[in-house]
């Protein structure tokens, strides 16, 4: 079997709302648009990735949490910029039950001005902090552009923000390192390639002094931010009045911290390991990782339904998640179509000749080889999910390494961006306008300035003509 990837990146919008439908992952015909029900299918798939956000969350001292979606009008607007930014897309309740509600009330769109007055309540003095906490829940965006499964949504319903509170601005900068640290070992776990981009001044989350953005390139070259981090400075701690005692008995207000992602890393799982015939999950995060598929044949039944019930004990016994399909009204050929399009990373074919001759067929989904397996060594199957998994990280980072040029050529990036979308990263000599009109000139938005690049880079800004030691990348996103 040849891996095509034509459909998948050619017709890459349809290609990928169809997948979301036929794989059963998420069915978007409820009737409020841009809303969706997760379906087991995918409702597992998400609960993996939650659990490696978890993992590395916990690992690095967060305390996971919950706060109310609602949250009043009056803390939302405490904050000029934030409300600014919020107030016309964000839901809000006017009415309970027949009474006009005298604080109209929002579905949270963000949950600083939720969380940032309770911790007032927590925090007295240095001993109490610093503070990591995080929630998952969902939050409400009232988008009027067209919506897109997982991408643009009106409920995200997998949102994970953290906050943390510090006594020093240093110590709040070094958070916000640490969390593009702890993203890196999630993306790296969903195999899903990113640059890390300081954005520029003009598009920082609202209320922040410096925001982080990871993004992808998904298979049309249009960019998607799967995660950020920012620097809230002091800003929403001298709003709430958020202070404590150092060591001295001095007040200081408190530093803090945010940062998010959202179901737009289930997204980049789903888009970017794709091919033709569906998904391709990596096994880490797979809600079945093997499916067992019996070639039943006449007189042998009884001995390959045995194989198959002693393949998936013993795989279920060594902690590998493994189901049988025995579904006697569907053809195999059929059983290999549909486990393919929902992205199985592995399958195993047991037949009246491996039967015979004490042996099993695994197929791998990531390349369509075939592999024989002897009925005592089912170890090679742990050892081929590892490989799969290397594989798809691999190919997916090359595919992006490849998306990403240089050029101080405006016309050129312009070019470059309509043929095969990607990265360009431009020279700018650091001023917001010259970025702005860069933007403009290329049609595209700026993603910022690179971060953990250490090459010293130089060129002429292409818009006012000085010497800059920085560039910026440009993309078209979503
Ligand atoms: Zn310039």
């Amino acid at each position: 079997m040849a891996i095509k990837r034509q459909v998948w990146k050619e017709k890459f919008g349809d290609w990928y709302r169809e997948i979301i439908d036929t794989a059963k992952i998420i069915d978007y015909r409820y009737p409020i648009k841009g809303c969706g029900v997760w379906l087991p299918y995918g409702f597992k798939l998400r609960e993996h990735v939650l659990s490696v956000i978890r993992g590395f969350l916990d690992g690095a001292g967060h305390n996971e949490m919950l706060f109310p979606t609602l949250i009043p009008e009056d803390l939302i607007a405490k904050e000029s910029t934030h409300i600014k930014s919020f107030e016309e897309e964000a839901y809000w309740i006017t009415h309970g039950g027949k009474n006009e509600l005298s604080v109209k009330l929002a579905l949270r769109p963000t949950s600083e001005t939720a969380i940032t007055p309770m911790v007032k309540l927590w925090v007295r003095s240095h001993a109490d902090l610093p503070l990591k906490i995080y929630q998952i829940g969902s939050i409400f965006r009232y988008e009027t552009k067209a919506t897109r499964p997982l991408i643009r949504v009106r409920e995200v319903t997998t949102f994970k923000e953290a906050h943390t509170f510090h006594v020093s601005h240093e110590e709040a900068r070094a958070q916000v390192l640490a969390a593009n640290d702890i993203y890196a070992k999630i993306f790296y776990e969903l195999c899903v390639p990113y640059v890390v981009s300081e954005r520029p001044s003009w598009d920082r989350f609202a209320g922040a002094l410096s925001t982080f953005a990871f993004d992808t390139i998904f298979p049309d070259g249009r960019c998607l931010q799967i995660g950020t981090s920012h620097d809230l400075g002091q800003n929403f701690s001298k709003v709430f009045d958020l202070t404590f005692e150092d060591l001295d008995g001095k007040h200081d207000f408190v530093w803090q911290t945010s940062y998010g992602i959202s179901e737009r890393a289930i997204a980049a799982v789903i888009a970017i390991h794709g091919d033709d015939r569906g998904l391709v999950i990596p096994p880490k995060i797979a809600p079945i990782q093997v499916i067992v598929v019996p070639i039943l044949y006449k007189g042998f039944e009884e001995q390959i339904n045995s194989e198959c019930q002693h393949v998936e004990k013993t795989l279920s016994q060594e902690g590998v998640k493994v189901e049988i399909d025995d579904r006697s009204k569907v053809t195999p050929g059929a059983k290999f179509y549909e486990w393919e399009s929902k992205g199985v990373p592995l399958r195993i074919e047991i037949g009246p000749r491996d039967v015979e001759q004490g042996k099993i067929t695994l197929a791998r989904r990531d390349t369509g080889e075939k592999i024989p397996c002897k009925r005592g060594s089912l170890s090679l199957v742990g050892k081929t999910l590892t490989e799969i998994e290397d594989n798809l990280r691999n190919r997916a980072w090359k595919v992006m390494e490849n998306n990403i040029s240089t050029t101080g050529d405006l016309t050129e990036a312009k070019r470059m961006l309509n043929k095969e979308g990607g990265i360009v990263e431009v020279p700018w000599c650091g001023q917001a306008a010259c970025g702005q009109q860069i933007e403009g000139e290329v049609d595209a938005r700026v993603l910022g300035l690179p971060v953990g690049v250490s090459e010293a880079v130089s060129g002429i800004c292409p818009c006012c003509g000085k010497k800059g030691d920085r560039r910026i990348r440009v993309a078209r996103t979503y």
